[in-house]
């Protein structure tokens, strides 16, 4: 081959190869980074560093701080933590807008502060129970943290215990299947809790790591559904059930809290979820919730895809809420 054309191929190669990692950086750029701890960064999460500084921005006098429990309240802490909140930071007698707002930062942190956020997966395999009420995003999270440990190295096993809504355990196969995690399903309309300790068993049988079981949340027939959720608990192993996970629909605003209490009642809730964190500008009823049930937020949902899932950390929270 004449040493042109090699000259030339050679050129053209290098060419490609550049526009291909010049192709891969851009595409990572551009991917939002939704690791532990970064909470919504697509949509803002809250409209209440806005509302802070109209409130606060003319003066500190009375009307000011009374506007900023307004925005508080606006933003779904709920009644008792907004009047705490605006009385922690007056005490604290800032001068002006800026250190009125780092001391509001402060409190919300000291607000969050303390709790242990970290999933418990004790055990062989680890038991994590999930429950909720339909539509505020069950499924989709068992998936995103199916998802999550196994990218950790984990093998995950997910039991379709929610045997009474039509299409519950194909919608979990579906996102098995897309995870890579094996599905325990049974019949529908079949008792939830064999499907629970069949779950368990063959993720023991088989040294999974970590078996999530889906549980139903119909509203009607209450009665039977936290009799059921209880037996559920039991047979998944009880007090070796390492999480309890209540999933929360974050635009539910304060209305999911009586929900929250009920499951509460039945099992022992060890964790929050807040999903759809991305699609309110409300972000406050993180605290709310942490008040209502003394149970921590441990993950936020904010978005659909498998990725949307991130630890829940408080300070680059209330960063973005205040932003
Ligand atoms: P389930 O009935 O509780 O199992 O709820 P699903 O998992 O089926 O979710 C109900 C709807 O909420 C679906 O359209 C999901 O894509 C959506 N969803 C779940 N989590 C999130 C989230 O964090 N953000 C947004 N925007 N949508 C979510």
């Amino acid at each position: 081959m004449d040493s042109s054309l090699l000259a030339t191929l050679v050129a053209v190669v290098v060419i490609v190869i550049a526009i291909g990692v010049g192709l891969v950086v851009i595409m990572q750029r551009r991917r939002p980074d939704l690791d532990v701890g970064t909470v919504p960064t697509r949509r803002p999460v809250s409209a209440l560093g806005a509302a802070v500084r109209r409130a606060l921005g003319s003066g500190l006098d009375d009307a000011a701080w009374e506007s900023l429990e307004d925005a508080l309240l606006a933003a779904d802490l709920g009644v008792a933590a907004s009047r705490d909140i605006v009385t922690a930071v007056r005490a604290s007698k800032p001068e002006d807008l800026d250190s009125a707002r780092r001391a509001l930062a402060d409190t919300l942190k000291a607000e969050l502060a303390g709790k242990d956020r970290s999933l418990k997966l004790d055990g062989s395999p680890a038991v994590i129970l999930v429950v909720g009420v339909n539509g505020t995003g069950k499924t989709t999270t068992i998936a995103k943290l199916a998802h999550k440990l196994q990218g950790d190295g984990m093998t995950v096993t997910l039991a379709a215990a929610d045997t009474f809504r039509a299409g519950a355990a194909q919608q979990l196969r579906t996102w098995g299947d897309r995870v890579g995690a094996r599905v325990v399903h049974g019949e529908e309309g079949g008792d939830p809790a064999a499907v629970a300790y069949d779950g368990v068993d063959s993720a023991r049988a088989r040294g999974a790591d970590v078996v999530i079981i889906d549980t139903a949340g119909r509203l009607h027939g209450k009665k039977n559904l936290m009799a059921e959720l209880e037996k559920v608990h039991r047979v998944a192993g009880g007090e070796t059930v390492g999480e309890v996970l209540l999933v929360l629909d974050a635009t539910g605003g304060q209305n999911g809290l009586a929900q929250v209490e009920e499951f509460s009642e039945t099992v022992p809730i060890s964790g929050i979820v807040l999903t759809k964190l991305d699609g309110t500008a409300r972000g406050g009823i993180v605290i709310a919730v942490e008040r209502a049930l003394g149970v921590p937020v441990k993950f936020v949902g904010v978005g659909e895809g498998l990725d949307d899932l991130v630890h829940f950390d408080p300070d680059t929270f209330v960063n973005s809420l205040l932003e």
